[in-house]
């Protein structure tokens, strides 16, 4: 036997505090808690000893497997020893219940118990706000983490954006949130514990949306030289296009419904009376010549909205379809000079008229890669 010390959150607990019952490593439940800054107290009637630390309560009975973790139940694999009377607990199963570790290095046998844990999450417009019990000692590594001091407390408010935060190497607490994903990795010790989100993100909840599909009814718009139908493409861009946005929150006005006919003053005044807060026309380009190809967007003159817009789609479209950069355009089209207040944009998304791009356009991948680049703009122009 040389493994003599034992060592709980790099804390010393005192000598003959480590046991070990049929090679489990058991700990005398009085030191280990105590030297963690913990209080414990037996109560006889109950035949029980009662541990609070931060805002964690312990309740271990004097013989059995079971534990009270929080109002929780849990059974251990190795049952408490009482020795001389005093109270032993398995130290596999304590880091266990407290998603924490236990591991040997060289003489010494070290438990990590985090000092925060994770008791509930919940999210507000802009906002993913944890509920801890405990303290949590947080390196911020990445993005806009709150500093340590900040997550102390029972509650944590944080903006939604990609953030990463790390503990120092023993096992401790990781926080990953990625504000793309929906998934929220927390991991307490080496034990790891997975929270998943609630819900999508409502990152556009509140925000009002003119999806305009370019033509329809007897204006079919550019004709590719497959035959297929400018009006036809843009009606699917903007009904997948719809989906993301609608799962975002999003109320989305679709300004043509199906394959009507609408003229553009009416395109204009839907758009106004829905009060949306963005207007984005899809279009697909044609041109005499068969060579002509790539990718534009364009704003009316002097609206700075429509401008940061038509330059975020401009570049979305441009990473995920990689056509050639025609650039964002300002233009005098009805329906962008009609709405001067808000963010209206009218992307050509390529050409029609050229064989291969054509061929390449109306692939579903393609539309589905287009209409996944135009939510990333909208995503981005709202936040
Ligand atoms: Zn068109």
């Amino acid at each position: 036997m040389s493994r003599t010390m034992l060592m709980v959150n790099g804390q010393v607990v005192e000598q003959g505090a480590l046991m070990y019952f049929a090679q489990s490593p058991y700990a005398q439940l009085r030191p280990v808690f105590q030297a963690i800054g913990g209080t414990v107290v037996w109560q006889n009637a109950e035949a029980q000893a009662v541990v609070t630390w931060l805002s964690n309560l312990l309740i271990v009975p004097a013989t059995g497997r079971h534990i009270t973790l929080n109002g929780q139940q849990w059974t251990f694999a190795e049952a408490h020893r009482t020795v001389e009377g005093r109270l032993w607990v398995s130290l596999d199963d304590l880091a266990r219940a407290f998603l924490g570790s236990l591991r040997t290095e060289g003489e010494v046998l070290h438990l990590y118990l985090p000092v925060g844990l994770l008791t509930g999450i919940s999210i507000a417009r802009e906002s993913l706000v944890l509920h801890w019990s405990g303290q949590v000692k947080a390196a911020p590594l990445e993005g806009t983490a709150p500093s340590a001091r900040s997550l102390q407390g029972s509650s944590w408010v944080m903006p939604l954006r990609r953030l990463i935060i790390e503990q120092a190497p023993e096992g401790h607490l990781i926080v990953k949130l990625e504000a793309e994903g929906r998934e929220l990795d927390f991991n307490a010790g080496e034990q790891g514990l997975r929270v998943s989100w609630p819900g999508p993100l409502q990152k556009l909840r509140g925000v009002i949306i003119a999806l305009d599909a370019g033509h329809g009814g007897k204006q079919p718009g550019a004709v590719g030289t497959t035959g297929v139908l400018e009006k036809a493409l843009a009606r699917q861009v903007v009904d997948l296009l719809s989906v993301p946005l609608r799962a975002a929150g999003a109320e989305v006005v679709d300004i043509r419904q199906g394959d009507e006919h609408v003229s553009l003053n009416d395109r204009v005044n839907r758009s106004r009376m829905s009060r949306a807060d963005i207007f984005v026309s899809v279009h697909y380009n044609a041109h005499e010549r068969r060579t002509a190809n790539g990718t534009e967007t364009f704003h009316a003159a002097g609206n700075v909205l429509g401008a940061r817009l038509a330059a975020l789609v401009q570049e979305e479209l441009l990473g995920a379809l990689q056509l050639r950069d025609r650039g964002v355009k300002v233009a005098a089209f009805h329906v962008l000079r009609g709405q001067p207040s808000i963010a209206a944009v009218l992307a050509e998304i390529g050409f029609l008229t050229n064989p291969e791009e054509e061929e390449f356009l109306i692939r579903p991948a393609t539309l589905q890669k287009t209409a996944e680049a135009l939510y990333r703009a909208i995503v981005r122009y709202f936040s």
